[in-house]
């Protein structure tokens, strides 16, 4: 498998978000059945103010200079960074806002669409709702004569860490942190992340997704479905993580609307209002 290492030298301390699939032994899906407790006290959904409507400002959330949008507070999180509400849908996840160790997203399911390989693979499962979303997807872009193939989604905690313990093993730590994130702050243990990719480049994880029609009909149409691409080319810096055009993330289609019509990623969305 690549890694990533294109931008390594200009951008210093990008890394990849961990989507890379140089795992060994595959193994049985869905992981062990823990039954999370008490996951859901309370979700915190926020009112949602209608941003069209410019002429109510509210006090503080407004004070940042040149955005289009009234972001959302960033979401809160324990000392140590660990999500208190992981399940979210709109869970902001990164190096920063991490999924606990113990949060193992609930219904996971296989959704119904292509993949290059066989079994039940842990990788195939999604979250019910990005699934069927996902499979709404897949079905316009084949109308469409888009073929789309799913790689890689759900990962389980424990797998992200022996997968990042594999490669430092393999290549050293601060070398595995260029092109594999740490356990906790992969979207792919969140359930709602999908790896897409498509046989124009052999269904590899390859930034040359970007420049085929399937990789531009995905940027192009992933938020109808609630998806954002979530790793763009020219955010690089505010992501933190290369470019990753096989990388699709379900939001909800509320937030990916407003993300893809505001060209806003999600860490700018929930930027810091302090
Ligand atoms: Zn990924």
């Amino acid at each position: 498998m690549k890694k990533w290492m294109i931008a390594a030298g200009t951008l210093g301390l990008l890394v990849s978000a961990g989507c890379a699939n140089n795992e060994s032994g595959e193994n049985g899906a869905g992981g062990n059945e823990e039954s999370s407790s008490g996951s859901s006290e309370e979700n915190t959904e926020e009112s949602q103010e209608d941003p069209e409507n410019g002429s109510e400002e509210t006090t503080d959330a407004n004070k940042n200079d040149g955005q289009t949008e009234p972001g959302e507070a960033p979401p809160e999180t324990s000392e140590e960074g660990d999500l208190k509400n992981p399940s979210a849908i709109d869970a902001l996840i990164n190096r920063e806002y991490h999924l606990p160790a113990d949060y193992e997203p609930e219904n996971l399911v296989i959704p119904d669409v292509a993949f290059p390989f066989e079994g039940d693979l842990q990788k195939k499962y999604m979250r019910e709702e990005a699934a069927a979303q996902l499979e709404s997807m897949f079905a316009e872009a084949e109308e469409e004569e888009i073929e789309l193939s799913a790689v890689s989604g759900y990962r389980s905690y424990d797998r992200q860490a022996s997968i990042f313990a594999a490669n430092a093993e393999e290549d050293g730590e601060e070398e595995a942190n260029k092109y594999s994130a740490r356990a906790g702050e992969s979207e792919h243990q969140s359930g709602l992340a999908m790896d897409v990719s498509a046989s124009s480049v052999g269904y590899s994880l390859t930034t040359e997704l970007g420049d085929t029609e399937e990789g531009k009909w995905l940027e192009e149409n992933a938020h109808e479905y609630g998806f954002v691409v979530r790793y763009p080319e020219d955010k690089t810096e505010i992501t933190g993580y290369q470019y990753e055009p096989w990388h699709v993330r379900y939001v909800g289609e509320d937030l990916a609307e407003k993300l893809h019509e505001n060209d806003l990623v999600m860490e700018e969305y929930y930027r810091e209002n302090k």
